[in-house]
């Protein structure tokens, strides 16, 4: 089972891998959007992980976790991944309310709301090049790996893989939301940089459950 302190330490595993792509990141945003991406991130990462480490394992459920991690977040970034993320892990934490520790399934399920959660939250359908182009397909693909019965290192690696594909994909697309919404064409040729965080942390969290 997923305790409390195994989601301690995917916190900070996730708030080291967006720290050494930080610059990446802001260079992405720097070609359709402000620079800052990985600056909010790293920030919001770094203060989740901080929020959530600093809780008392015998005493926090993995609901509380999730909620320190949202408000953190929130918080520490005034960007427009700030209310996304805080979202995703608000949903999170709802989605595990009254579990003193986590089966696969309420990983998953706690992974696949997150996706739900960016998505209702930013109003953003797949192919708007947005995070959404990469958590949609990483939310799929595990719940459907885990519906076939597989183990958590699989359905995650088989969203890692989907995560990959919907990332790489946003560098054809226009966008539709956001800030580069309004530059038209000129986004063509250019990663959207949400959805390469958003690599990142799925990557991370592959890598965790591995
Ligand atoms: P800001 O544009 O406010 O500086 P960030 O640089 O932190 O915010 O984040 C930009 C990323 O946020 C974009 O690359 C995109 O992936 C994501 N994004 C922006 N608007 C939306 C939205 N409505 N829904 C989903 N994701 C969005
Ligand atoms: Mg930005
Ligand atoms: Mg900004």
């Amino acid at each position: 089972a997923i305790t409390t302190k195994d989601l301690q330490h995917l916190f900070a595993l996730i708030a080291g891998d967006i720290a050494a792509q930080r610059d990446h990141l802001c260079e992405l945003d720097g070609a359709i959007g402000d620079g800052d991406h990985g600056l909010a991130m790293d920030a919001g990462c770094e203060a989740a992980a901080k929020a959530v480490g600093g809780l008392d394992p015998a005493q926090a459920a993995p609901t509380a976790v999730f909620n320190a991690a949202a408000k953190a977040f929130l918080n520490a970034v005034g960007a427009s991944s700030g209310p996304l993320y805080a979202t995703a892990f608000m949903r999170a934490g709802a989605a595990v309310k009254d579990k003193p520790e986590l089966s696969d399934d309420d990983f998953v399920r706690a992974f696949a709301v997150m996706a739900q959660g960016i998505q209702e939250r930013g109003k953003a359908e797949p192919g708007e090049k947005t995070m959404v182009d990469t958590w949609k397909p990483a939310a799929d693909a595990a719940l459907k790996v885990r519906a076939s019965g597989s183990a958590l290192a699989e359905c995650f690696d088989m969203a890692d893989r989907a995560a990959r594909q919907g990332c790489e994909a946003t560098r054809d697309l226009l966008a539709a939301k956001g800030r580069a919404s309004r530059l038209g064409d000129r986004v063509i040729g250019h990663i959207d940089p949400g959805a390469a965080s958003a690599a990142i942390i799925i990557a991370s969290i592959a890598k965790f459950a591995r």
